[in-house]
C-alpha cells in the first residue's frame, strides 16, 4: 500500500474540503459497523443512517448515495420528465459541476437565473416571471433548485426567510423544490437554525458527508417516502445501489455525532484566510464577506494569473485551487489545524511582495 509522501504529508492542503482523511475514531466506527446487503435493504448500519438523517431534517426518509452529483441528479429525475425546465442559479453547481447530468440523463433544461449579488443569492423576485407558458412550444417548468451554502458563490448561505419567500412562489406555481445541502451543515452550524427548518422548506434535499463533515464517501438524498421509493429506482438505474456499504454509512453516523458542531473552527480559520487575503495588494476577495468555510478571491495582473497565485503558495507549502483564469478558492476542513491555518496566511502575505 502506498502513503503520501513525507513531502505530501507536509502540504498544508487548502484545495477542497473533500480531501479529509478519515480519523482513527471514524475508522473504528467502520470497521464496528454491522452490515448487511443494503440492495436488499438488509444493511441495518446504512438503514439507521437513513431514518436519522431524515428525521434530523424533518423529512420522512432518505436515501444513501455514493455522491452529492448522483443524489442532485436522482433529484432532477424524481421531479422531472424530459422536456421539463428547473430553474436554478447561474453559477450553481448543478449546472456548472456535473457534467451536464440533467441534458444527458433526465432531458430537462436548466435554465439559468444571475444572482444580483453575485454570490448565488438569489430572491422570490428574481423569480417573477420566470415560468415558461403553459405551450407546445415552451418547456415545462417544473423545479427550482438552490444550493446552501453556495459553492461558486463564496460559501454564502441564503437566510431561511429567503427561502421561505422562493418557495411560496414555488408552490403558487407548483413547482417543486430541491436543496442542494452539500455544505447545509456549515449553514446550520453558523446560523444556528436547526437542520429540521431547513429541511421542511424543500420536497428533497441532498447533504453530503463528504465535504465538511469528513467522511471517506457518502451523500443523502432526504424527501417523502414515495419520493424515495421513487429514488431508489433511479439509483439503481444510475448504477448507484451499493452491497454491505454499512462501513461507509457508519463513518457518516460517526460524523453526525462528533463532526459538525466542530465547523465553527473551520469557518475561524476561514477568517485567519480571509485576512491576509485583504492584506495583500491585487488579491480582492469575492465576495468580500467570507461566511463559512470557502475563501474566494480574485487575482490581478500583477500576480500573473491564478494558476501562478497556486504555484507560489505551493512552494511556500500551501496548496489552493485556481478555479478561474484568476480565480483562486481556499477551503479550511476538518484536516487543517488554526496552526497551518495561521502558517498558510503568512505564506498568503509573502505574496504581497
Ligand atoms: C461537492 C458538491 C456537490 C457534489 O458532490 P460530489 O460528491 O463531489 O459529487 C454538489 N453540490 C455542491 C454545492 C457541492 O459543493
Amino acid at each position: 500500500m502506498s502513503s503520501p509522501s513525507i513531502r505530501e504529508r507536509q502540504m498544508i492542503d487548502l484545495r477542497s474540503d473533500t480531501v479529509t482523511r478519515p480519523t482513527p475514531g471514524m475508522l473504528a466506527a467502520m470497521t464496528a459497523a454491522p452490515v448487511g446487503d443494503d440492495v436488499y435493504g438488509e444493511d441495518p448500519t446504512v438503514n439507521e443512517l437513513e431514518r436519522r438523517t431524515a428525521a434530523l431534517f424533518g423529512l420522512e426518509a432518505g436515501l444513501f448515495v455514493p455522491s452529492g452529483t448522483m443524489a442532485n441528479q436522482i433529484a432532477v429525475r424524481v421531479h422531472c420528465r424530459p422536456q421539463d425546465e428547473a430553474l436554478l442559479e447561474t453559477t450553481s453547481h448543478i449546472r456548472l459541476w456535473e457534467a451536464g447530468g440533467a441534458a444527458a440523463l433526465s432531458g430537462v433544461t436548466l435554465t439559468p437565473i444571475d444572482s444580483p449579488t453575485r454570490d448565488g443569492r438569489l430572491g422570490a423576485s428574481d423569480f417573477a416571471g420566470r415560468v415558461s407558458p403553459d405551450d407546445m412550444h415552451s418547456v415545462r417548468t417544473r423545479l427550482v433548485c438552490l444550493e446552501v451554502t453556495h459553492n461558486r458563490g463564496g460559501g454564502t448561505v441564503l437566510s431561511p426567510d429567503a427561502i421561505g419567500d422562493i418557495s411560496r412562489w414555488a408552490r403558487q406555481h407548483n413547482l417543486a423544490m430541491h436543496l442542494d445541502g452539500a455544505r447545509v451543515w456549515n449553514a446550520i452550524v453558523k446560523t444556528g437554525v436547526p437542520a429540521d427548518v431547513w429541511g421542511r422548506m424543500f420536497d428533497t434535499v441532498n447533504v453530503c458527508f463528504s465535504k465538511g463533515l469528513g467522511t471517506p464517501v457518502g451523500s443523502m438524498l432526504l424527501g417523502p417516502r414515495d419520493l424515495i421509493a421513487q429514488a431508489r429506482r433511479i439509483r439503481k438505474l444510475f448504477g448507484g445501489a451499493m452491497r454491505q456499504v454499512g462501513f461507509l454509512a457508519a463513518a457518516c453516523l460517526y460524523a453526525l455525532d462528533h463532526h459538525i458542531e466542530r465547523l465553527a473552527e473551520d469557518h475561524e480559520n476561514a477568517q485567519v484566510i480571509a485576512k491576509a487575503v485583504e492584506e495583500v495588494p491585487g488579491f480582492t476577495l469575492a465576495p468580500r464577506t467570507v461566511e463559512t468555510n470557502l475563501v474566494w478571491f480574485e487575482v490581478d495582473a500583477r500576480h500573473g494569473n491564478a494558476k501562478a497565485v497556486a504555484e507560489r503558495l505551493k512552494a511556500k507549502g500551501v496548496l489552493v485551487a485556481p478555479l478561474g483564469a484568476h480565480v483562486v478558492r481556499v477551503v479550511t476542513h476538518l484536516d487543517v489545524s488554526r496552526e497551518q491555518c495561521q502558517k498558510a496566511a503568512g505564506a498568503i502575505r509573502a505574496l504581497a511582495g
